[in-house]
């Protein structure tokens, strides 16, 4: 299924669960945009360049790639007015476009993992987050395993969740772990092979069954 149709899937149920959180428009709003983000995470496992059946896993690195290069710039204008020059800003600053220059040349995949290292790194850097610093580990894992392995399975799901609670008490925000189940949830449902254009499944039981459903 391509990751577009995945979003709009992501979209319908995270509103639903921000609805079932609290029914008013932040909550809705909240819930549908973090369903379709996490509807297109178990595809984190897709090597862009060998799948034409994803067409979004590029985009979805990019798009990581500006957010983590504008928490840098973010994490460096906040160090400059609150310490003032130090030589640190030029060595973070080299690092962020070290970082740009380098995605040019490696495969997706490694962009990926060096992507899961640096939103570690900001998790690390920013002090505030358990749940940033796990969601780059994910990203890190998700960056070596073969596609519709354990991303695309309870423990994977069961993972994701245990993350989603972290950032949601990091961050104070109701619905992110309710409307983020159900984007996942919602993309592994539409991955079985119960539905006719899918050739293959979801290996839900993995590591311990590893029935495509
Ligand atoms: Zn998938």
């Amino acid at each position: 299924m391509k990751g577009s149709s995945h979003t709009m899937i992501g979209v319908t149920v995270g509103a639903m669960a921000g609805f079932q959180v609290q029914p008013d428009l932040l909550n809705i709003a909240v819930g549908s945009f973090v369903g379709g983000v996490s509807a297109l995470v178990p595809d984190l496992d897709t090597n862009g360049l060998a799948t034409n059946r994803i067409t979004l896993s590029k985009k979805i690195t990019q798009w990581l790639m500006q957010l983590v290069g504008a928490g840098i710039l973010v994490a460096i204008v906040y160090q400059f007015f609150n310490a003032g020059f130090s030589p640190a800003i030029l060595l973070y600053g080299g690092i962020g476009l070290l970082f740009f220059i380098v995605s040019r040349f490696i495969t997706q995949r490694r962009m990926l993992t060096l992507t899961g290292v640096m939103v570690m790194w900001l998790g690390i850097v920013m002090q505030q987050s358990i749940g940033i610093l796990l969601m780059g580990s994910y990203i890190v894992i998700a960056s070596f395993l073969p596609h519709r392995s354990y991303t695309h399975s309870l423990p994977g799901l069961a993972f994701y969740a245990f993350i989603l609670n972290q950032l949601q008490q990091d961050w104070q925000v109701d619905g992110l772990l309710l409307a983020g189940i159900a984007g996942y949830a919602s993309h592994l449902i539409a991955d079985m092979k119960l539905l006719p254009m899918n050739r293959r499944g979801v290996k839900w039981f993995a590591p311990i069954w590893n029935k495509e459903w």
